[in-house]
């Protein structure tokens, strides 16, 4: 009978082992089994293993083959798995939780490589066995959701306290640097009770998420507490970028994941308090980064909050009604000296509606109509009044499709009215623009708010 040399079946326990300890991934497991076999990398001790092919380690990183590496350990396959992301076609999972959505993060050799020397510290006192062999990495290290350690609140290191060297990850034993060969240090600074990573942790760990985040990654639930502490600590045009603090980061997602988690109410009396009077109304102007990443965000599941803060941007319009939007009035006034007649051909351009469609609007008594002007002249039209109609368009919150709730001007007939008496409602003040169509012009980008639109029409209708 012919044996194959490398047989991963025949693989069985190394001669040299290490302790187990919780939350470690297996690509780290394998990094303390080629110290503790005095090895100079992961790949030179997998040929020290009879039969081990030494191709498997990089598939380690992504979660494949765990079975061989419980072989190679005697550790507990499941327990393994309990702290080892997985990629699979819907992004990593851990345990069940996705942590993203594409799966185009690295763990092992290519992983961020961070540390908390406050962890590694506890190992070298703590564990027991050689020396060399007790600090063991952290699956949290290298989602880069965790900021700071969810135990001990201090911002996770990228690079040696002693020499400024950032080739933490390469090196197997993660509390020795790999260029000058000294200790980690702990970082002094803290945030009280393990920050956001803890809630995020407890959830890996099988606690339920949240409210506003039902079925999100752990990636999407970072991003939104960080985005909304951002929106309320420094307003709409707050950014933290990746060389900001990381303490700072933190501070910002354990606050916005505090207003979360208080509800929706909290929730919405945050976002009218951050964006205040601000002048222009599209959505990424109100809510800022929080809008610009949901955006580009591909997750399905998102969309839920997404829609809270269409919600909220139609429920300020609503309560503007009569007053102002968005900080402007609906200009319904002309400006005798700045009259300017067109054509109907030239008021349609204007509106960016047919002629035909203007012929709906333009009866005797139309606000586009220049007063006093007889029915039949040609240049009998408003054109200043109604591009400064148009230019109002532009300071409401704009949308990729119709929020429920709201209704595209020119689509009114399902609700049963007739698109020229909502936009005389409009053009007298009586109905706010609601919002508008991404990528469309005039009128045809319109909403407005279905109850408004039903309730004034039919109110004016029944006064007439
Ligand atoms: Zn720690
Ligand atoms: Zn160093």
């Amino acid at each position: 009978m012919v044996v194959k040399r490398r047989d991963p079946d025949r693989v069985t326990i190394a001669p040299l082992t290490v302790r187990f300890a919780n939350d470690e991934p297996a690509y780290s497991i394998l990094r303390r089994l080629a110290v503790r076999r005095g090895c100079l990398s992961v790949a030179d001790f997998a040929r020290t293993v009879p039969n081990c092919p030494v191709t498997f380690v990089a598939g380690v990183s992504y979660g494949r083959d765990i079975d061989l590496v419980s072989r190679i350990s005697g550790f507990d396959l499941a327990a393994i798995l309990a702290s080892t992301p997985v990629r699979t076609d819907k992004g990593y999972v851990l345990n069940g939780v996705r942590l993203d959505a594409r799966g185009s993060r690295n763990f092992g050799r290519k992983a961020i490589g961070r540390i908390c020397a406050a962890c590694l510290a506890e190992d070298r006192e703590s564990r027991f066995g050689p020396v060399e062999c007790r600090p063991y990495r952290r699956f949290w290290w290298d989602l880069p959701e965790f900021i700071g350690c969810p135990v001990h609140g201090c911002a996770l290191s990228i690079s040696c306290a002693n020499c400024g060297s950032e080739d933490l990850r390469t090196a197997l034993r993660p509390d020795l640097c790999n260029t000058c060969g000294s200790l980690a240090e702990p970082e002094p600074k803290r945030v009280e009770g393990g920050g956001f990573e803890r809630q995020l942790l407890d959830i890996i760990r099988g606690a339920d998420p949240p409210w506003w985040a039902k079925d999100l990654s752990i990636r999407s639930m970072a991003y939104i507490a960080l985005n909304v502490g951002i929106l309320d600590l420094i307003g709409p045009s707050g950014r933290i970028t990746k060389e900001g603090n990381p303490l700072d980061v933190m501070e910002c997602m354990v606050w916005g994941a505090d207003i979360l988690d208080r509800g929706k109410e909290v929730l919405f009396a945050a976002f009218d308090q951050a964006i205040g009077t601000v002048l222009s109304g599209t959505l990424q102007d109100l809510y800022g980064s929080l809008y610009r990443g949901l955006e580009w965000h591909t997750e399905p599941e998102l969309k839920g909050f997404r829609d809270l803060l269409v919600e909220h941007a139609s429920l300020r319009a609503h309560s503007r009604l009569g007053r102002e939007m968005f900080g402007r009035k609906l200009e319904t006034k002309i400006d005798v000296s700045k009259l300017q007649y067109g054509t109907r051909s030239e008021l349609a351009k204007v509106l960016s509606i047919t002629d035909d469609q203007v012929k709906r609007i333009a009866g005797p008594y139309t606000c586009d109509r220049v007063p006093g002007s007889r029915h039949k002249s040609q240049r009998s039209f408003d054109i200043y009044g109604a591009s400064n109609f148009v230019s109002q368009i532009y300071c409401s919150p704009t949308y990729n499709h119709v929020p429920p709730g709201l209704i595209g001007l020119l689509e009114v007939k399902r609700i049963g009215l007739r698109w020229p008496d909502v936009y005389r409602q409009i053009r007298d003040g009586r109905i706010p623009i609601a919002g508008r169509i991404a990528e469309q012009e005039g009128l045809p980008a319109v909403l407005v708010d279905r109850s408004i639109a039903a309730d004034i029409c039919l109110s004016v209708e029944t006064s007439d």
